[in-house]
């Protein structure tokens, strides 16, 4: 587990280090971001899973509450400056936990004890994902049209958390639940990393005040104004389920994200539905041609972290067949999840690619993925919508006209019905 590669890389540390070095000069609840969005994504995603063990476990109100205590339990290592929190947004710690709830409750997971355990990974692994998806997806977006990351005085997650919190009303408000004396022996036994049950609790009490701050904002005219003029674009779509990474399209995600978990937490690691979304979604038209824009590329989330050295599985193939010129790389660091393919030159004009994800993509756990994805996408325009063949009038209408009238109504109808359909 500790073998392999360290997912977590520069551009997530550096966002977080950033906003703790902010968080000397600003309030506390300035520097924990995002976790009233991390929460509404978990108990939003609840309503995208199907009927069955996870939807049954958390139609608990006492283990959803510990579903969103681990949803929000990342983010709590960057307040007290500890690197614990990086570490619980990636798979080695996560898949470690995993691992000692396996081997601890072998698979029987219909105890109090296990379903606590078990809630509190799914929300580890919502919030690692969630965050995965909305950077890779939403926040480069963001990069490119807010003036807020310019200015560099409020970050987008504190300020697309109060504009988001707004738009759905808030969230309930949970009561404090981790299991911080495990967590941290899990740290120091399988990641070699020293960190107190003491620091853990501090660092989520931090949370708390993050969700507080929230709630009073979402309400603020002021701050509210504020965190619109400097992210407009971002404010204007968190709530958009059809903007790529809005929480609304990370929810969908987190479900699928669990139930591949739900295998793993029952020892079975085959890797047969190795991609969990494509965006734009396959079977896309009128994909932006300019290589250089962010709408250009073409991304994919995987239901394990993958191995970068089998990215050879990974092409995007034109008509003919032949390889387009795509880097295909993580958004972070190797055995991550999410993957971008950026087009090295302008996707040709009305022009149907296809993504292929062939078997042999390793996984974190080792395993080789076993089935192939293809997806499409298209440069050009949607088809027409289906015209219908018209149906005949009735015979009676018909009857009703003379000869003359009647070779008049039969085109007019016809074209109204062609309206009718555009
Ligand atoms: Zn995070």
């Amino acid at each position: 587990m500790i073998g392999a590669r360290w997912p977590c890389v520069s551009r997530l540390r550096a966002v977080r280090s950033a906003l703790l070095a902010l968080s000397l000069l600003l309030p506390a609840p300035a520097l924990a971001c995002g976790q009233t969005t991390h929460v509404w994504v978990s108990l939003e995603a609840i309503q995208h899973l199907p009927e069955g063990p996870i939807a049954d476990l958390l139609a608990d109100p006492e283990l959803r509450n510990i579903l969103v205590n681990g949803t929000m339990f990342p983010d709590g290592g960057y307040a007290v400056g500890d690197d614990y929190g990086e570490m619980a947004h990636w798979e080695p710690l996560q898949q470690a936990y995993l691992a000692w709830i396996r081997d601890r409750y072998a698979g029987e997971y219909s105890g109090r004890e296990a379903q606590e355990h078990v809630a509190f990974l799914l929300g580890l692994a919502s919030h690692g994902m969630s965050d995965e998806v909305f950077d890779s997806l939403f926040y480069e977006r963001s990069r490119a049209y807010d003036p807020g990351h310019d200015e560099e005085v409020t970050s987008l997650d504190t300020a697309s958390d109060v504009t988001f919190a707004r738009d759905v009303g808030g969230i309930p408000q949970p009561t404090s639940w981790a299991p911080f004396d495990e967590l941290a022996a899990i740290y120091g036994d399988d990641l070699g990393y020293a960190v107190s049950a003491d620091t853990l609790r501090s660092g989520q009490g931090f949370l708390y005040t993050a969700l507080a701050y929230t709630e009073w904002a979402r309400t603020s005219e002021e701050r509210l104004a504020t965190f619109t003029a400097e992210f407009p674009w971002a404010a204007e779509r968190m709530n958009d389920a059809t903007v790529p990474g809005s929480p609304p399209r990370q929810a969908p995600v987190v479900a699928a994200y669990w139930q591949d978990l739900w295998l793993r937490l029952h020892a079975d690691l085959a890797f047969d539905a190795p991609v969990i979304t494509m965006e734009p979604p396959a079977g896309s038209f009128d994909h932006p041609m300019d290589h250089t824009t962010v709408e250009a590329r073409i991304h994919l989330t995987f239901a394990r972290g993958v191995d970068d050295d089998t990215f050879d599985r990974i092409s995007v193939l034109d008509p003919d067949g032949q390889d387009a010129p795509v880097d295909v790389d993580h958004f972070y660091g190797d055995m991550s999840h999410t993957v971008l393919l950026r087009p090295r030159q302008d996707w040709a004009d009305d022009t149907e690619y296809t993504v292929v994800v062939a078997p042999g993509l390793l996984n974190f756990d080792g395993q080789a993925s076993t089935t192939e994805f293809r997806g499409t996408v298209s440069t050009a325009p949607p088809p027409p919508p289906d015209v219908a063949r018209p149906i005949d009038p009735p015979a009676e209408e018909v009857c009703a006209c003379d000869a003359a009238s009647g070779a008049a109504f039969t085109p007019l109808m016809l074209l109204a019905w062609r309206r009718r359909r555009c």
